[in-house]
Formats: C-alpha cells, sequence, structure tokens
C-alpha cells in the first residue's frame, strides 16, 4: 500500500509540474535528445505484426487513403494534409480529440504542438505512449478554419472514419479530450465539466472523458481534475 501510495505522489507531481514546465521551457530542457516529437518522421502506423492479421493493415492503410482523397465536406479546400493518427495496433488507449491544429495540419500528424507535447507527458504519468501502447487521433481529420468548432454536419459526415478505425484498431479503453470529441462520442451536450470525472461507454467500449491539453495549458487549475480523471481510467486499465 505504502509503496502505490509513493507511486500515486511521484506520478501526481510530475503531473503538478507540467505546466510549470511549460512556461519555463516549452519542455525542450526536459526532453531527451532523440525523443523530441519534431524530430521524429510523419504519420507512422506502428506495427507489431505479432499480434495484427495483415487484412488489418491493409484495410488501415486503404482508410487513410480515403481520408487522404475525402471531399465530403467544406474543411478539405483549406488543409494541407489529413490527420487521421498515429500510434498502434491493439492500443491499451486510444485518445481522441477534436480536430487538427495548425501544427498538425502542417505536418499530418496528431498533437504535436504544445498541447500534444503535454498529452504525451499526461499519458506518461499513466505509462501510456502513442509508440507503445496508444493511438492518438481526433473525431474531425482536417483541420477548421482558424481552429474554430467543428459544425455538426462536418462531425457527422467525418465520423464514420473514427468508427472505422476503432473497428480495425480494436483499442481497450478510450480516452477523450475537450468538449467536442467527448459530446459526440458520449451523445450529450453537457460542457465537459460536467462530463468528466465519470465513466461511459461507446459501442461498449469504456471512455473517460477530460479536459484538452491545450485548455489546460490556458487554465492550470483544471489539472487536479485532468490527474482524476487519468487515476480513473488508470484504474480501469488495471
Ligand atoms: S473533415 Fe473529414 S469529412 Fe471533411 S473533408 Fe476532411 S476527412 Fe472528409
Amino acid at each position: 500500500m505504502a509503496d502505490g501510495r509513493n507511486t500515486d505522489l511521484t506520478q501526481f507531481l510530475e503531473l503538478v509540474q507540467l505546466v510549470e514546465d511549460f512556461y519555463k521551457s516549452g519542455f525542450k530542457s526536459t526532453r531527451q535528445a532523440g525523443n523530441n516529437i519534431a524530430e521524429l518522421p510523419p504519420a507512422e502506423l506502428k506495427v507489431d505484426r505479432t499480434l495484427v492479421r495483415p487484412e488489418r493493415t491493409a484495410k488501415l492503410e486503404e482508410l487513410y487513403q480515403e481520408i487522404k482523397t475525402c471531399t465530403k465536406c467544406d474543411l478539405h479546400f483549406n488543409r494541407l494534409h489529413t490527420v487521421p493518427g498515429e500510434g498502434v495496433f491493439n492500443p491499451l488507449i486510444m485518445v481522441i480529440g477534436e480536430a487538427p491544429g495548425q501544427q498538425e495540419d502542417k505536418i499530418g500528424r496528431p498533437f504535436v504542438g504544445k498541447a500534444g507535447i503535454y498529452l504525451d507527458k499526461w499519458l506518461k504519468a499513466i505509462n501510456v505512449d502513442r509508440y507503445t501502447n496508444c493511438y492518438i487521433g481526433n473525431v474531425i481529420k482536417c483541420r477548421p478554419p482558424e481552429n474554430r468548432d467543428p459544425h455538426p454536419e462536418e462531425i457527422a459526415v467525418c465520423l464514420p472514419y473514427l468508427e472505422r478505425q476503432l473497428e480495425l484498431l480494436k483499442p481497450k479503453f478510450l480516452l477523450t479530450v475537450g468538449r467536442i470529441s467527448s459530446q459526440t462520442l458520449i451523445g450529450s451536450t453537457k460542457g465537459i465539466g460536467s462530463l468528466r470525472g465519470g465513466t461511459y461507454f461507446y459501442k461498449h467500449l469504456p471512455l473517460v472523458p477530460t479536459f484538452h491539453p491545450s485548455a489546460v495549458l490556458r487554465n492550470q487549475s483544471l489539472r487536479g481534475a485532468v490527474w482524476e480523471d487519468l487515476k480513473l481510467i488508470r484504474a480501469l486499465m488495471k
């Protein structure tokens, strides 16, 4: 029990320090050489071939080609890249955000700006990362202009892509970050402040909603709630 409390305390202190890290150094000083996301190759799909049947890989690549050429909504007009997502097959957790931002649109990878680096730290605190046991994506695959909220009709036409990803990737748990992805998958119009703190299900998958990392970067008072949500999903994983 004492060891468990010490681990909790260590992870909590690490999380508490995340925003301070960001404001002091943009996280750069704490990152190891070669572990900088900006140095990694774009849009990688890490595949454990001992766990994945080849047809699943082929179907996912086919899906990403379809997304790449998609013109089903007006968001395709201004995009530089589609951002289908990245991570591993059979992830323990699939993180689902709202839509790509400016940095993501530039290089075609999800959560690579400051909010993405912050998200990676959250995940690290519960022993999860996008290169070994996690997949990170968004409800919407193209950047809305000026990062506006996606319109309901845009969500409606893009959501089937996420549903097909879920079928192929087969995550065990979902972590939705932010209001839009949480409302969409939970099927509620409540704000994220009301939705978070509980467990829901999306197509039989346990789902924990929490704040978006960019919201926490803007408002440090949300850190404690995020830590509670991370502890909740960690407890489910156990
Ligand atoms: S946002 Fe989704 S539906 Fe709209 S163009 Fe991009 S991929 Fe297609």
